[in-house]
Order: C-alpha cells, then sequence, then structure tokens
C-alpha cells in the first residue's frame, strides 16, 4: 500500500526543503508509477532525494547500490538525522554487525538500505532478498557499470543476476552524473530498464562562479587567493601527488591551515586529514582526484583546479563539490600549456585495463584523447564556459551567462585575416613540413641555427610578419586550428597542414577573427558577487557567528560533522526569519521535523535570546526581496547586477573634480573617471571603451593588435591633443603608445557627462 503521505509532505518534513528543483519531481512521479528511470544530473544537483523520497512512499524496502564505503556513511547519517531509519551493510561492518543489520532490515524497520555492489552475491544477502518486500533497487554511480566509463566497476555487472532473482521484479532506478551516449546507452542495456524515463538534468549550477586563469605563476595566483578568502573552505585539486605535495608545503609555510590527501599517505592519515576538512579544523583542502567522492561538504566556498583534469566529467564533478548548499561559490581552473604535456603523459601510462582487447584498448585511448581534447577546449575558448559546460552535458544554456570569467572579461575583435592569409602561405611554401616553432620563426624572419639548416630565409615568406612578436603569431596559428583552418599532426613531430577551409581563406572565403582580452576590466572575483550572508547587516553577522559556534558545540558533543546540523544556508535563514516558536523555526530553508525536535529549542533560544525577545530587522532591504533573491534569483543578482546599472556616466559634479595632468594614457583616464562615478548606478568603463570613441572620432587607428597593440594618431587626434609617448614594458622594452594631454582629457571627460540628470531625483538639484 501506498503511504497517504504526499512527496511535498515528505520533503518538507524530514528534509525540510519547500520546493523540489528541477526534475527532481519528474523522476520521483515517474518511479512511484512504476516506471524504471535513468537521472544524469551533476554532483550536488540533488540525485539523492530523487530515490528518497520515493523509498519512504513505497510499501517495502528501498535497496541503495552504492560503490563507496565512505558515501554510504555519509547518506546514512544523514538520513537518520533527518529521522529516516536507514543502515548501510558493507566490508566496514563485523559479520556480527551485518547479521544484525539484515535481521532489522527483514523486519522492516529500515525504509533504506545501502549495500556495496560485491554484497549482492553473498549466500546470506541472497536470502534476505528473496523473503523480504522490496519496492526499489537504486542504483547509484550508475556508470560504473559501463566499460567505457571512467570507473568501469566489474562488481556493478552483479546488480543484474541480483534483480532476476528477486521474487518480484522491483522498480530500478539509475543515477549517475556522467552523460556521454555511450555511458548512458550502456546503464540502460546492461542493467535492463524497462521503457525508462531519462533526464538530464540540473547540470546548471547557478551559484557557481567559473573562470579560466591563463597563467604560468599558479603559486602566486592560489597563495593571494588562498589568503583573501581565508575564512572560506576551499579544495584545491592537483594532477599528481607531488604538486599535491608542493602546494600543502607551499601553503603551510605562510601559516595556512591547509590539510592533504592523496593515495600516497597511509590509510590511518588520510583519514584524519579528510575529517579535519570536513569538520572545519583545516580550510584548505589540497588533494589529488582521489579526493571527494561521497564527500558531501556542503560549505566548499571553492574549489581550484591546479592543473587542468583530463576530461570535463572529471572538472564537472570536481568542481561541482563547490557549493553544495547552493550559496554563491567559485570554481577556477589554473591552465598553463604545461597541463597538456602533464595529461598526455599521464593518459601515454594510464594503466590498461587486462579484460580488455587490443581493439578496446584502442577506442579507450581515442575516447581519452577525446575527452582531453574537450577538456583543452574549455580551457582556450573565450565564449561563456558555463554554455560551454551545458553544451557538453547535453543541456540547454543561454549564449552567454554573465557570471563566468569569459563572460566578464571584455573582448576586443580583431581581424587578423590577412596575417592569416600570410601563414597559410608560409605552411604552404614550406611544404608541410614543419612545426609551429619554424612556421612562427620563418615568418618572424628569425636567424635561429635551426632555421638557418633548414635555408628558410630563401623563401619568400621569410619575414613577412616580422612586426608581430611570436607568441602573438602563435596566438593566430592556434585560433586558426581552433577554427579548422589549420591541423596539426597527431605525432610527436605536430607537424602543422592546410585544411581544405585553409585553402578556402586563401581565395578569400571568410574570416579569421582573433578575441583578446581588453585591459584591466575584469573586476576582482569575489567583488561583483553576492554571499547569501551578504544580506545580514552587522548584528545581523553577529548572530550568524553565534549560531556558528553554536552549531559547532552541538556537532562536538554528538560527533558529527557541523553541515549535518545545519547548513550555512539555514542559519542565514534563520537570521533573517529570526524563529522563536516552533512553526517559525519549522519555516525555515533546512529544517525538517526531525532536525526541528532534536535542535530546534537551543537555536531558537540563542536567537531570542540575542534579539532580547524582539524581532529587530538583521537584513538589508525589503524580506520579499531577500528571500526572492535567495533561490533561483541568483542568476539575476550576478549577470542581473552588471546590467542593471547604467552604461558609463559622470554627473556635472563629479565630472568638475577630474584631476586634469599634463598628460595620461587612455587606461589612466578610466581609472580616474572610474573613482568619481556613483558605483551603485554605473558600470565601470574600460580604456579600451574611450579607446573606441576615440576611433569613432577618427581620432586614432589601429592597425593589428599583437602582445601589443599598434595605435596610431590620425592628423585631427593630434589637434585634438593626442601624441605618441614612449613606455616602457615591465620587461624593460620600450613601446609607443597614445597620450591624451589636458586638452583632449576634457573633451573625453565631456563626453561622458550626462547633464540630464532626470532619474538622479533629488541627488543633483539638492547640491543647487
Ligand atoms: P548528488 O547526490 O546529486 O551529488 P545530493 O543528493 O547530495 O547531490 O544533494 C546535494 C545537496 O542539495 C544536499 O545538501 C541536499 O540536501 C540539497 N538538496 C537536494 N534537493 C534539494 C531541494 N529540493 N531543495 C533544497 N536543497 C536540496
Ligand atoms: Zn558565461
Amino acid at each position: 500500500m501506498q503511504s497517504l503521505t504526499t512527496k511535498y509532505d515528505i520533503l518538507e518534513k524530514y528534509f525540510g526543503y519547500a520546493s523540489f528543483r528541477e526534475g527532481q519531481e519528474l523522476l520521483i512521479d515517474a518511479i512511484l508509477s512504476g516506471q524504471d528511470v535513468l537521472g544524469i544530473m551533476p554532483t550536488g544537483a540533488g540525485k539523492s532525494i530523487c530515490y528518497q523520497v520515493p523509498a519512504l512512499m513505497l510499501s517495502g524496502i528501498t535497496v541503495v547500490v552504492s560503490p563507496l564505503i565512505s558515501l554510504m556513511k555519509d547518506q546514512v547519517s544523514a538520513l537518520n538525522q533527518a529521522g529516516i531509519h536507514a543502515a548501510y551493510i558493507n566490508s566496514s561492518l563485523t559479520e556480527g554487525q551485518i547479521s544484525k543489520a539484515m535481521q532489522y532490515a527483514s523486519e522492516g524497520r529500515y525504509k533504506i538500505v545501502y549495500v556495496a555492489p560485491e554484497r549482492l552475491e553473498t549466500q546470506e544477502f541472497a536470502v534476505f532478498a528473496k523473503r523480504a518486500d522490496i519496492s526499489m533497487v537504486a542504483v547509484d554511480e550508475a556508470h560504473c557499470i559501463s566499460q567505457w566509463g571512467q570507473d568501469f566497476r566489474p562488481s556493478y555487472l552483479k546488480i543484474v543476476q541480483f534483480i532476476k532473482m528477486l521474487p518480484k521484479r522491483p522498480v530500478i532506478s539509475a543515477f549517475t552524473a556522467t552523460a556521454t551516449n555511450v555511458v548512458k546507452e550502456d546503464i540502460q542495456c546492461v542493467l535492463g530498464l524497462l521503457e525508462p524515463k531519462v533526464l538530464v538534468t540540473g547540470f546548471n549550477r547557478e551559484n557557481l562562479y567559473f573562470a579560466v586563469e591563463t597563467t604560468k605563476k599558479k603559486d602566486a595566483y592560489l597563495l593571494d587567493y588562498v589568503t583573501k578568502h581565508s575564512h572560506d573552505s576551499g579544495i584545491i585539486y592537483c594532477a599528481t601527488r607531488k604538486n599535491v605535495d608542493a602546494v600543502y608545503e607551499k601553503l603551510s609555510a605562510e601559516g595556512i591551515p591547509v590539510t592533504r590527501y592523496h593515495a600516497g599517505l597511509g590509510n590511518e592519515e588520510r583519514q584524519k586529514n579528510q575529517e579535519d576538512f570536513i569538520y572545519d579544523r583545516s580550510s584548505v583542502m589540497a588533494a589529488t582526484n582521489a579526493f571527494g567522492m561521497g564527500i558531501d561538504k556542503s560549505n566548499v566556498r571553492y574549489v581550484i583546479h591546479y592543473n587542468m583534469p583530463q576530461s570535463m566529467e572529471n572538472y564537472y564533478q570536481e568542481a561541482g563539490r563547490a557549493g553544495r548548499d547552493g550559496e554563491t561559490s567559485e570554481c577556477i581552473l589554473l591552465y598553463s600549456a604545461q597541463d597538456v604535456v602533464i595529461n598526455r603523459f599521464l593518459l601515454d601510462n594510464k594503466e590498461k585495463n587486462p579484460d580488455f582487447s587490443p581493439e578496446e584498448i584502442r577506442a579507450t585511448r581515442e575516447r581519452d584523447d577525446e575527452r582531453l581534447q574537450a577538456m583543452i577546449q574549455y580551457c582556450t575558448t573565450k565564449n561563456c564556459l558555463r554554455e560551454y559546460i551545458l553544451h557538453y552535458f547535453g543541456e540547454q544554456g543561454s549564449r552567454e551567462c554573465g557570471n563566468c570569467s569569459n563572460c566578464q572579461k571584455e573582448f576586443e575583435e580583431i581581424n587578423v585575416t590577412t596575417e592569416a592569409k600570410k601563414i597559410i602561405e608560409c605552411v604552404w611554401e614550406l611544404r608541410q613540413r614543419y612545426g609551429m616553432n619554424v612556421i612562427a620563426g620563418t615568418l618572424r624572419g628569425d636567424n635561429r641555427a635551426k632555421l638557418r639548416e633548414y635555408h628558410v630565409s630563401d623563401y619568400s615568406s621569410y619575414g613577412v610578419l616580422k612586426e608581430l612578436a611570436e607568441p602573438a603569431i602563435k596566438e593566430i596559428m592556434g585560433q586558426m586550428t581552433a577554427e579548422g583552418l589549420l591541423v596539426r599532426t597527431k605525432d610527436k613531430y605536430a607537424l602543422v597542414k592546410v585544411t581544405e577551409k585553409g585553402k578556402a581563406l586563401l581565395k578569400g572565403e571568410g574570416r579569421v577573427i582573433l578575441k583578446k582580452a581588453k585591459e584591466d576590466v575584469y573586476e576582482a572575483s569575489g567583488s561583483a558577487k553576492q554571499r547569501k550572508s551578504d544580506v545580514l547587516n552587522s548584528r545581523g553577522l553577529a548572530l550568524f557567528e553565534r549560531l556558528r559556534e553554536l552549531r559547532t558545540g552541538i556537532a562536538r558533543e554528538e560527533h558529527i560533522p557541523p553541515y549535518l546540523v545545519f547548513s550555512d544556508k539555514t542559519l542565514v535563514d534563520m537570521c533573517i526569519k529570526l524563529p522563536f516558536t516552533k512553526e517559525e523555526m519549522l519555516d525555515v530553508s533546512g529544517v525538517g521535523e526531525n532536525k526541528c525536535n532534536k535542535y530546534g529549542q537551543r537555536f531558537a533560544s540563542e536567537i531570542a535570546d540575542f534579539e532580547g525577545g524582539k524581532k529587530e530587522k538583521l537584513y538589508f532591504g525589503e524580506i520579499e526581496e531577500v528571500l526572492a533573491g535567495r533561490d533561483g534569483a541568483l542568476k539575476g543578482k550576478s549577470s542581473g547586477r552588471q546590467s542593471d546599472k547604467r552604461d558609463f556616466f559622470l554627473t556635472a559634479e563629479q565630472a568638475g573634480k577630474f584631476p586634469y595632468a599634463e598628460k595620461y594614457l587612455v587606461t589612466e583616464i578610466a581609472e580616474q573617471m572610474n573613482k568619481l562615478r556613483n558605483t551603485d548606478m554605473t558600470k565601470k568603463i574600460s580604456g579600451a571603451e574611450i579607446f573606441r570613441y576615440i576611433m569613432a572620432e577618427g581620432l586614432a587607428s589601429q592597425t593589428f593588435y599583437g602582445r601589443i597593440p599598434r595605435k596610431e594618431v590620425t592628423e585631427k587626434g593630434a589637434q585634438a591633443g593626442l601624441f605618441i609617448g614612449t613606455r616602457i614594458s615591465q620587461k624593460g622594452t620600450e613601446y609607443p603608445d597614445i597620450y591624451y594631454d589636458e586638452q583632449a582629457q576634457m573633451m573625453i571627460v565631456r563626453h561622458y557627462q550626462n547633464d540630464c540628470n532626470d532619474f538622479l531625483g533629488g541627488v543633483v538639484k539638492g547640491d543647487e
């Protein structure tokens, strides 16, 4: 008999959530109607609720097959915390404990039983399963069943035999975060799902900010970031144990509470370090990808990848460990070309599955290469990163999310078609027998020994791009490769060849556009985004701290991690709603009946004590706004935040304060004007934007941007006060740039001055 309680009651009562997330309801409804399901959702999207809620509504037991002991432990403690009777059966228990657990399960004391796949074939479990009333078998991490998945587990194949042996076929639900088509088909096929409801959803994690930082100075970046986020908990993923140790030592030396995790450490040390991180004793975890499976630490505020991972699947799973509580969090990938080399090496040396035929091994390697290629593309794309991710996993996104490093960076589009044609001619002339270095060297007209040996100076292409720096030429070639005009052979020589599309370009078909980041527009990470606790005023934050302390105390008493008591998000909600009574407490997001009974009183007293019995508002703005801003509306927050603002302008009064000087660069003018603007109302202006205006006025022109832009002043520009001066780069080389004299500065300031201040209301008038 199905119970009369609705899925909404259960979600509210046990989990304390007011509504389902996208897709959860669909899958739950399918299960309840007896249909098999396959749910493909990224880590943190909320897969567990999809089988836990129906498990409580179906008449019999739900058996959850899960690959990892730590995962089971965590899930089971969370369920028991919520007041749901659940148990796990795996090799971490003694024989006695296992018998007992199975006896309780047969007596119907547990609604949900987690088992490792190996357990399914044991005699004892089979006897139990045949007698028990099993309503559903839920297969977690279902991709483990596929030989094409990244972590194939032969024992997963046992699930099928297990199900066949049962007197009545239960509903089968399968869940995974891996979405490639092969894996998807494998799961359906091997598990024998009957006309399943297949749903790909939840890949868009709106609270996560994505960034790729291309840098060779990873350590400096890391140290700076971690220091600036010292109150936050974060994970740093590295490709190798050696890197983990190096990062660990570097951060330790700076006094940062960091711990580490990799397969080279002893079991005990690993366990201890993991707990230090989970219990918030160490705020930073440096780890290889061995760390994290099944760790539901909900307040991880950032995940930094020190190295590029091997696939988007790996990346998204690891990055997805940030912000599981729905709070704003950051996922940053530090990329350098060296990462490609490391990954190729790791693939070359990857252990081959002994069960595979040579054909299978070859196919696997090919798939690995394709995955790596897609990963490299993520690191180098200039388009929206979120869109890239969603597209990769088969979900639809918008073209620009406004909340990733590429959307926040402003790019200059430079037409490099002429240069691209010269490159193709050169490759052609050199008969497609050389790699990137020789080609770039030839075009630049370099006089290296190697080049002399090849007699490249005899070719007509020699020196035709001598005004460009080598990296600039390589950058254009990279863009041409990405667009399919050039290809590089896959052997170790990586010879450059021209494609049909490349030949067509020579005939005048198509063009090549290079996107380059504009200077100084990118707002430092963190500053542009909002944390849920940011809605609290200073007293609100003080209460938040007190509730956190209370939470830590309770966690210590009960020997459980703090997030199992309440998440940060729940504490913030308490600071907003200020619950004094039980009803009010149950209204807080994340407070179900069980937790309310267990902890509600203590938190309510703490709050009443803090507030002295009155309810004084502890947040900024109006409650509807604050609450609306909390759940889904973050999308509006991060992308809308900027577009809500008006384009840059100065009021007459602000413009009057401009500190004119003998000469400024365009970036300096932007900087001075930004200092004067009304930051709440107007967007920032960039040097590049001003320069566009200058060009539109016909005062200057630019022919090409390599590493260094080549800007020229027109006659009209010279009259307006623009002149070329010498700048010195960080490396000490001199290069020309345009300066603006006082007259020119005035012209620019005037241009951005907005005299029509109607929308400013009284601000300006009041000054009169
Ligand atoms: P997954 O198994 O997909 O990695 P989980 O099931 O562990 O993700 O869920 C991630 C987090 O999201 C958990 O903290 C969970 O309690 C929370 N969560 C799941 N569903 C909801 C919901 N409908 N509303 C609010 N929070 C939810
Ligand atoms: Zn984006």
